[in-house]
């Protein structure tokens, strides 16, 4: 015998699912642009996770362009990004936790490191 079972219901115009970077940002852009044309719009984000960045590790380094462009005032609003990032390197680790620097042949462009090699 199938049991009968009551589900909730909701009209949204919009569903995206998973709340990581690109579903949080397609929800914030949707809403400015219904905002920008004064449309009235529903966006549900639907996040497996217990809370939205629950299943972030830890911190980041964030390269905030597509921040500035979504949020150009995020710095003013509290956006807890304080520590900039000035140098990258990259290190090898060998014969047992030796590390060595990566010259910058071996590290694609956007990544050059600027300290000595
Ligand atoms: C260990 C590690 C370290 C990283 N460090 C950095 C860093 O320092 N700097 C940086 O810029 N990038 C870093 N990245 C990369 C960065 O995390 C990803 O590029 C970014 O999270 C991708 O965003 P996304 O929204 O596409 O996907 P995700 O962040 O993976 O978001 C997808 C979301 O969808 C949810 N989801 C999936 N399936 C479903 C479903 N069926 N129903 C509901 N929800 C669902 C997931 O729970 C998740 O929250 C790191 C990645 C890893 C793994």
């Amino acid at each position: 015998m199938t049991e009968h079972v009551e589900r909730d219901s909701m009209e949204v115009d919009v569903v995206i699912v998973g709340a990581g970077p690109s579903g949080l940002a397609a929800a914030c852009r949707l809403m400015q642009q219904a905002n920008e044309a004064e449309q009235e719009l529903t966006v549900c984000v639907v996040e497996k996770g217990s809370e939205v960045g629950a299943h972030i590790l830890s911190g980041a380094v964030f390269e905030p362009r597509a921040l500035d462009e979504l949020f150009p005032d995020w710095a003013e609003r509290g956006a807890p990004l304080t520590t900039p990032a000035v140098r990258d390197e990259l290190y090898l680790l060998r014969d047992a936790e030796k590390a060595q620097k990566l010259p910058n042949a071996l590290v694609p462009k956007s990544m050059h490191n600027t300290g000595g090699q």
